[in-house]
């Protein structure tokens, strides 16, 4: 960047400041990503708008409340795909994945080796002694 302007006053300084703070595209940019994150999720049957860290039971809960009994829940929102109301939390799928796991070995936990902790202490004390360099 071409710096070495040292004279730069204190106005031209704020007025940098204020410039860089908020130029119209910073501020679209920013407005963009608010309107993204506050139509996060938008219901396809009637418009209504989510925040975007809004959890799937929730729209679910839209779904459920606001449109007659068996509505498509994927009809209101693509997010709800892989959604399971009978698993809100998931919780079946990561039993499921536990279970999953459980079949594998465990780690290999590490050997303590008991017979060498005395030779490593005895050593270890020699080594003091030594200051070994
Ligand atoms: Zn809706």
């Amino acid at each position: 960047m071409g710096g070495g302007n040292a004279q730069k006053s204190a106005a031209a300084r704020l007025k940098n400041l204020k410039d860089k703070g908020q130029t119209d595209e910073e501020r679209k940019a920013s407005s963009d990503k608010a309107k993204r994150d506050q139509c996060g999720f938008i219901c396809k049957m009637c418009r209504t708008t989510f925040m975007i860290n809004v959890k799937p039971p929730t729209l679910y809960l839209h779904v459920t409340s606001k449109h007659p009994a068996g509505t498509d829940p994927v009809s209101c929102f693509d997010a709800l795909k892989d959604f399971d109301p009978e698993d809100p939390k998931g919780e079946k799928a990561a039993a499921a994945a536990k279970a999953a796991a459980g079949s594998k070995p465990k780690p290999k936990k590490k050997v303590k080796k008991g017979a060498d902790d005395g030779l490593d202490l005895l050593s270890a004390g020699l080594t003091k002694g030594k200051k070994k360099k």
